[in-house]
């Protein structure tokens, strides 16, 4: 089989390595338009579960890497004047040069020919091959040829970055937090060799225009970044390398793969460096790659299935893909907005941080740092004088009201269940410790009568004598049905335009309209998370908020993976947080079926003040 790769990174070079290892007969070349010394950038990060696969894969180049590896377990946390270290998160760092440099040794030394200095232009010069491998990176022209079918989507971030090295040897890896007159600064630092780490600065794009930055060449970058750092560089220096500032694409598509042609790595997917999983995903899709093509080899199929090999490599890695996407956008989206999470004290921004992939639970967080985890709850048991508690079992207060615990249950009941189907749902919810138990979406018209405000009665009182509070969803309702629903005795009226485009453009003026009829009584908002549209999301909420909701109920519309929360294990977080922290209003999160340690983790984290499950979990 003839294997031609375009574009000698990561994931072109173990390709090479990984099938010429395995089928040396196999005639694979990689087409690198560079010299081999020609790389640019700092370190790269591994986890210990990557070593793993790398190890499994190619012994050789895996004890090559690790000879060369920095290795850390703590990250420190630098943030308006305070220093934070957490301990317990094992990493690893290498020289991006070194780890080509190992990669194209091996390469060679297997017998994969490397053609350096030829750029490829076109799929036609390539066509004697039985395989052509995409492997061009982010700005893949590949993945451009082949727009149609390959459906690429490409959503190039607001925050500016650079990449730069420094000669400071940070012992674990460091956030550093710095606000200066035109904005705040975050700093990625990381170690990836006795002499040196690597040392990414990012802020937000009227930051980088404030401070010259936008006309400043690498030079002058790095006058200005070196300036701005002084403390924190300790008279060592910042190091360019082609620090140009960029702004990051996260590159998704909807397939990976045309006829014989496929990508792999950065040219699929990319995934926000502050997770650092780029070259890692790059390396384990050639993993897969080589395990499908030499599959056919076994199988004794001839080149016309290469596309069904293809077809079995997506359909492996997309899952897991997708899912670090989701986790990088939670991320991403946590440094686009870090300003508004320095109203918090140092240990819960740090433990913001922690988790703000949305992919660290408590527990985790328990184990690998107790402290901060206890930290953490601590000040959050301080705030309502509760005795220390898993964040979910602490009470929230409002305004108006002590809510015992941050649950409330919305029973998957429909509204035209009889009053006693009700009366048990919402009754054995209360019973099992919710703070608040929810109503299903009701319509107005099912309110209005007598009888119903006396079968409401019934449950409201039962429900407080469980000491819950009781929330009415309604759609839209008409001001008699508002009345109705104060007099019934609700705790918390909760306003659902239920997904009506028409509805949610009416929402502000129905909530100033039902907090003139309610007065001080507590009144909510479900907000539907819309990706695509997260300002116009953002916005509509402000004006609920300015028309007098206290609560504001974020809900995410299911999935779609090239949205990029698909794989979210709580996909309505994000936006609650960023609306909570942005907006200063209480928000709670639809859970749908997430662990109850990542809900803890959510209130923990301060990304919502309540959460709403269909059952209460089971108790601790
Ligand atoms: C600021 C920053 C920090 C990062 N930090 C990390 C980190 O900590 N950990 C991590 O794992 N990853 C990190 N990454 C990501 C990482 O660098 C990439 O994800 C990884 O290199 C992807 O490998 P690749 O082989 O797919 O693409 P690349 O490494 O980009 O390789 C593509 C190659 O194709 C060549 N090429 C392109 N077009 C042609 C052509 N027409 N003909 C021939 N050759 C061509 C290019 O010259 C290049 O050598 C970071 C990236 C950035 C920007």
């Amino acid at each position: 089989m003839k294997i031609a790769c375009i574009g000698g990174g990561p994931a072109g070079l173990y390709l090479g390595i990984l099938v010429k290892r395995v089928a040396p007969e196999h005639d694979v070349v990689v087409y690198e338009r560079n010299r081999p010394a020609d790389t640019f950038g700092f370190g790269v990060v591994f986890s210990d579960a990557t070593l793993g696969h790398l190890a499994a894969a190619d012994p050789e180049t895996h004890v090559q890497i690790t000879d060369r590896f920095s290795r850390w377990d703590a990250i420190e946390v630098h943030v308006g004047g305070a220093v934070l270290r957490s301990t317990g998160h094992g990493f690893c760092g290498i020289e991006r040069k070194q780890l080509l440099q190992i990669l194209q040794a091996r390469a060679g030394a297997l017998g994969v020919r490397v053609e350096y200095e030829h750029e490829v232009k076109a799929l036609a010069e390539l066509a004697g091959a039985d395989v052509i491998v995409g492997c061009d990176g982010v700005a893949s022209w590949v993945r451009e040829a082949l727009r149609e079918e390959l459906a690429p989507n490409v959503d190039v971030r607001p925050n500016k970055f650079v990449w730069l090295g420094s000669t400071v040897p940070y012992e674990a890896f460091t956030f550093l937090f710095k606000e200066t007159p035109h904005g705040m600064f975050r700093v990625h630092a990381y170690r990836y060799h006795a002499e040196g780490s690597t040392f990414i600065v990012e802020c937000t794009h009227e930051t980088w225009r404030a401070s010259g930055l936008a006309e400043a060449d690498e030079d002058t970058t790095v006058a200005i970044l070196e300036r701005i750092f002084a403390a924190e560089l300790g008279g060592h220096r910042l190091i360019k390398n082609r620090s140009i500032w960029r702004s990051f694409p996260t590159v998704r598509c909807g397939k990976w793969h045309a006829g014989n042609v496929v990508l792999v790595g950065d040219a699929a997917h990319t995934a926000h460096f502050s997770i650092g999983s780029g070259t890692k995903l790059a390396m384990e899709d050639s993993i897969a790659l080589r395990d499908e093509l030499l599959a056919m080899r076994s199988n004794r199929v001839g080149p016309e299935d290469v596309p069904a090999a293809l077809a079995a490599y997506e359909r492996r890695r997309r899952p897991e893909v997708e899912a670090l996407q989701a986790a990088a956008q939670a991320s991403l989206e946590w440094f686009e907005g870090t300003e508004r999470y320095l109203k918090m004290s140092p240990v819960q921004f740090t433990y913001s941080l922690m988790t703000r992939s949305l992919r660290v639970s408590h527990a985790s967080m328990v184990k690998r740092d107790p402290e901060l985890a206890q930290g953490v709850v601590a000040e959050l048991a301080a705030a309502t004088h509760a005795p220390i508690a898993a964040p979910t079992q602490l009470p929230f207060a409002t305004a108006q009201h002590r809510v015992r615990s941050r649950f409330i249950a919305a029973p998957l009941t429909a509204w035209s269940s009889s009053a006693d189907d009700l009366f048990v749902a919402l009754g054995a919810a209360a019973a099992d410790g919710a703070g608040v138990v929810a109503t299903p979406p009701l319509r107005s018209d099912t309110l209005e009568s007598d009888d119903a405000a006396v079968a409401w009665r019934r449950i409201i009182d039962y429900v407080h004598s469980k000491d819950a509070l009781i929330a009415a969803r309604v759609i839209m309702p008409t001001p008699r049905a508002l009345e109705r629903l104060q007099f019934a005795g609700f705790d918390l009226v909760v306003l659902d335009p239920d997904g009506d485009e028409r509805a949610i453009e009416l929402l502000p003026s129905a909530i100033a309209t039902a907090r003139a009829r309610l007065g001080g009584d507590w009144l909510a908002a479900v907000v539907d998370d819309r990706r695509t549209a997260r300002a116009a999301v953002v916005g509509h909420a402000a004006q609920l908020v300015r028309a007098g909701a206290d609560l504001l109920w974020v809900t995410s519309i299911p999935a779609n993976a090239l949205a990029g929360d698909g794989n979210a294990r709580l996909p309505a977080a994000p936006l609650a947080d960023r609306l909570r922290n942005e907006l200063g209003v209480a928000t709670c999160v639809e859970a749908e079926d997430a662990a109850l340690s990542d809900l803890d983790a959510a209130i923990a984290a301060g990304r919502a003040d309540l959460v709403v499950v269909t059952r209460m979990p089971v108790s601790r």
